[in-house]
Parts: C-alpha cells; sequence; structure tokens
C-alpha cells in the first residue's frame, strides 16, 4: 500500500495553541502515532492564523486581533517546535522529501494559507528565506490581495495582489488557489506562469459549494500542470450528511481523474478534529489515522496499484520538483 504525502495539514494550529499554553513536543506527543497509522509519510504544514469569526484560540493572545501578529505568533511556535522534531524533516524540495523518507522520517513542507499578515511583496522574501514552498492569497477572507471563495465571486485580485503572485513565483512559493473566489482564480490562472494548484478542493459538480472547483476550473489547473488535493473536510464532500463518506470522496477522486488526469489529483486532506465541534471529516475518513484506508475505496472503483501511488503522494511531490 502506498504511503501518503497529504498536501493540506493545519497541525500547526494544534501545535500553536498547544505551546501558548505551555506544551511542548505537541506533534510527537499527539498526532504521531495517527500519522504512522494512517501511513502519512509527508504533510504540507499550513500556517492559518485566521481569524476564524473569533471561534478560535486567538482572542485569548494579547495582540490577536493583529493578523501580522497571529503570523508571527504561530512562525515562532513552529519553529520551536520543529526543533523538538528530530523524526521530521523540514523540507524544500521533492529530492529532500525523499531524502528523508529514505532515513526513516517523515516530512514536511511549509505553507502560508492566505497573505493577510504580510504588508506586500517584500514580506514574501523572509518567508521563502524560511522554507516557504506554497501559499493562498486569502483564507476565507476578503483582504487586500483577493476574495476569498465565500466572498463576491465577481472581485478579482487587486493590483497588489497580482504583484504578490509574481513575487511569490519568483521565489518558487507555489500558488494555490484552494480558498480563492471565482475572479480572484481567473485572474490568477491568467498571471501566473504554473503549475498552480488547489491543495484542498473538491469537486462542484458533485458538491455544489463554493470551495470547491468546477470543471472548467479543474480543466486550468490541469493546464498550468498543477494538482487538486482531495479535501475529506465533510462540507466539501457531499450535500446530503448521510453521504459524506471516504466512499464518496473517492467518488471526486475519479471525477477529477476523468476531467484532468489521474497524474492531476493528490490528497489534501485537511484533517481538523482537533479544532474541536463542527470540523468532522467523511465517515471512514475521520482523521489522518484512517488515511491510508481511504486508497482502498480508490481500489474498489478501480484504479490500480500504481494509479493510487500518483494520488497519494506522486502527483504532488512532483509539483516540489518542478518548481525548483
Ligand atoms: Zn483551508
Amino acid at each position: 500500500m502506498a504511503t501518503i504525502f497529504d498536501g493540506h495539514s493545519d497541525l500547526l494550529y494544534d501545535v500553536t495553541r498547544r505551546r501558548l499554553e505551555g506544551e511542548s513536543r505537541v506533534l510527537e506527543r499527539r498526532h504521531l502515532d495517527r500519522l504512522r497509522r494512517g501511513g502519512v509519510e509527508g504533510l504540507v504544514l499550513a500556517l492559518w492564523y485566521g481569524w476564524g469569526g473569533g471561534r478560535t484560540f486567538w482572542p485569548g493572545v494579547p495582540g490577536g486581533e493583529s493578523p501580522a501578529h497571529r503570523l508571527e505568533v504561530m512562525l515562532a511556535c513552529a519553529q520551536a517546535e520543529f526543533a523538538q522534531c528530530p523524526w521530521l524533516a523540514v523540507v524544500r524540495t521533492a529530492e529532500e522529501a525523499e531524502s528523508a523518507r529514505a532515513e526513516g522520517k517523515r516530512y514536511a513542507f511549509l505553507a502560508i494559507e492566505g497573505l493577510d499578515g504580510l504588508e506586500g511583496p517584500e514580506a514574501l522574501d523572509r518567508l521563502a528565506a524560511l522554507g516557504l514552498r506554497l501559499g493562498t492569497l486569502t483564507w476565507n477572507e476578503e483582504n487586500r490581495f483577493a476574495s476569498g471563495a465565500t466572498q463576491d465571486p465577481g472581485r478579482g485580485l487587486t493590483p497588489l495582489g497580482r504583484q504578490m503572485v509574481r513575487r511569490m513565483e519568483e521565489l518558487g512559493i507555489v500558488v494555490d488557489v484552494s480558498h480563492l473566489n471565482d475572479g480572484g482564480f481567473r485572474d490568477v490562472m491568467r498571471l501566473a506562469a504554473g503549475p498552480v494548484i488547489a491543495s484542498h478542493s473538491n469537486c462542484r459538480a458533485l458538491c455544489p459549494h463554493p470551495r470547491n472547483l468546477s470543471d472548467e476550473q479543474l480543466r486550468a489547473i490541469r493546464d498550468s500542470g498543477g494538482v487538486v488535493g482531495l479535501n475529506a473536510h465533510h462540507r466539501f464532500v457531499h450535500e446530503d450528511p448521510a453521504k459524506r463518506t471516504a466512499e464518496t470522496l473517492a467518488l471526486h477522486a475519479a471525477r477529477m481523474a476523468e476531467i484532468m488526469g489521474v497524474e492531476h489529483v493528490a490528497c489534501g486532506f485537511d484533517f481538523c478534529e482537533f479544532m474541536g465541534p463542527g470540523n468532522d471529516a467523511a465517515a471512514g475518513l475521520e482523521d489522518c489515522g484512517r488515511a491510508g484506508a481511504f486508497l482502498e475505496c480508490l481500489g474498489r472503483l478501480g484504479m490500480s496499484p500504481a494509479e493510487r501511488e500518483q494520488i497519494a503522494r506522486g502527483n504532488l511531490l512532483r509539483i516540489f520538483r518542478e518548481k525548483q
């Protein structure tokens, strides 16, 4: 059975929250067993520092109302945590990821989810120097660069947003359109050299949520050379709660493969059950400990072991090879 490179993980949220409460070695003590059980060989760890409508731990953090401050706090917690994780290699390239794997370590690529904490393009340079390889322009909010998927779909990138996209690509930071609204998506695809990815979004044809992608958008990502990561979060799997299952998510994979080709399908499971109620993942794929079992659902749809390996890890790793 193939092991998994999960293209979107919010574990740094749990790391930050718990480190602020005085814990240390959060990943090792609270998450490593599940990663092992699920056969997760690597992760994209996202810096998601959104206010989240105040339903996060940030209202209790002094200065937490400032996105720039939240980003700094999370970065500091992430770096302190990484220093305590000898079993985890923070990598920048697919080659480094493969080396870490050969040494029996897990690997992590660093990503940022929303650029609200940055003033402008110059601020990206420091993050790139720290190893940042992937970024979305927004979370769900409207900011000075772009608008999130739940905002006015007609508003595209701002002039500053266009500068951010250009600078990201110059620095080798892959542009991730998960969370962008349709206007922003269109502008990114016109502007970016690519590959452009959607790290954690499903098919709108099977679940009509603005966080999911239309067939036309899937083709645009394919044409850029990018990938789309399957998202296990219950709301993006099916409108009918009874159909929010691992089997239904496998149908999203099959549709993506039909529209784009299997070489453009990846995993971005977005597990965040540790954030509390309302953050459930699909039944049968409740947390990263079940990630390996999801591959069996793909097998039952007739996907070969080679195709499952591409979806599980190969396709997303290719993106970090091509962008060097
Ligand atoms: Zn997200």
